[in-house]
């Protein structure tokens, strides 16, 4: 891996008596998007807080580009971006003008014009922040974070609340981070926007990392058996000889395998034969976001 750009090890946060993140270990490579995902309460923002330098730690190792955060020089801060839950504009500037603003914050801040293409507001550029809608409020805020040309990002659940185009045209301007060679520590709720994004994800449910991987291999979702659907339209007797197939919803037949390739071939000769009609036939792998569900709950049920 290339040099870490985030390395925690052992990282614990308790508020009064309550322990919010439990000794976690987590490392994140220069120039990679890693996607912090986990439902609500889990640790994200508390977590992405101490890495951010804005929130103290009650335990365990974190170097942050190579600093321990909880002493954050200016120097430092300079070198890091970040994209808070709630947006921060002066609704009478025009994207321009914030922008220009926040350049004036650093010694070797990005091109204007530039900044503003990085996150798509070139048609937008002499509109009022006011008058923008949420999902370009939010692009803003990556300008903003961006301006100062950090090494690091941080972009906390940006997406909340958007429509999918909105999301859609927010995923491509993190693709444009990654392009300008920033990490990017992205904390989400959204399976879908992980495994688009991200290099590497993990987990986290009750203050603990419950999975990480590449979105790919997570949970070792590649080698988990797949489940063949479909129904027939009358009965057609006994299926091909070791095939056991249980009844799923709406009279759908369900055979789950490790072996999808092999079970169709044999399924979809046996149907030919007898000219019966697989309808509805499908093959689903668990997705991310069926792994993300298990282990969340698992990890609840155990909390229980
Ligand atoms: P969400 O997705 O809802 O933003 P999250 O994963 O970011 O959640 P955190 O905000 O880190 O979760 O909160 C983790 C846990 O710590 C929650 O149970 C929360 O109630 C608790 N918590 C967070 N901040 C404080 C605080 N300042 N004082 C006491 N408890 C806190």
């Amino acid at each position: 891996m290339a040099t870490p750009v985030i390395t925690a090890v052992g990282l614990r946060k308790v508020y009064g008596d309550f322990e919010a993140v439990r000794g976690i270990d987590l490392e994140v490579a220069a120039g990679e998007v890693f996607a912090f995902l986990g439902p609500n309460g889990a640790g994200k923002t508390t977590t992405a807080e101490i890495f951010e330098g804005y929130r103290p730690r009650t335990g365990g190792e974190v170097a942050v580009l190579g600093q321990d955060p909880a002493s954050p020089t200016r120097d430092w801060r300079e070198r890091i971006g970040i994209v808070l839950q709630q947006c921060r504009m002066r609704s009478e500037l025009t994207v321009r003008e914030t922008l220009e603003l926040y350049a004036g914050y650093y010694r070797a801040p990005l091109g204007l014009a530039e900044t503003i293409d990085h996150v798509g507001l070139t048609a937008k550029a002499h509109a009022r922040a006011g008058s923008l809608s949420g999902g370009q409020l939010r692009r803003l805020d990556v300008g903003v974070a961006l301006i100062g040309d950090p090494e690091l990002l941080f972009l906390d659940e940006p997406t909340t609340g958007f429509d999918p185009s909105a999301r859609r045209q927010f995923w491509a301007v993190i693709a444009n981070l990654k392009q300008l060679g920033k990490s990017v520590f992205l904390t989400t709720h959204y399976m879908d926007e992980a495994q688009r994004l991200a290099d590497r994800v993990a987990i986290i449910a009750d203050g603990e990392i419950v999975a990480e991987g590449r979105p790919d291999e997570l949970g070792d979702r590649e080698r988990r058996p797949a489940s063949i659907r479909f129904r027939l339209e009358r009965d057609a007797g006994e299926l091909p000889e070791g095939l056991q197939a249980n009844p799923g919803v709406n009279g759908e037949l369900q055979i789950t395998t490790s072996s999808p390739v092999e079970v169709l071939h044999r399924l979809t000769g046996w149907a030919l034969e007898r000219s019966l009609e697989l309808e509805g036939l499908e093959v689903h792998r668990p997705s991310l976001e069926d792994i993300y569900l298990e282990l969340t709950r698992t990890a609840a049920e155990d909390e229980r």
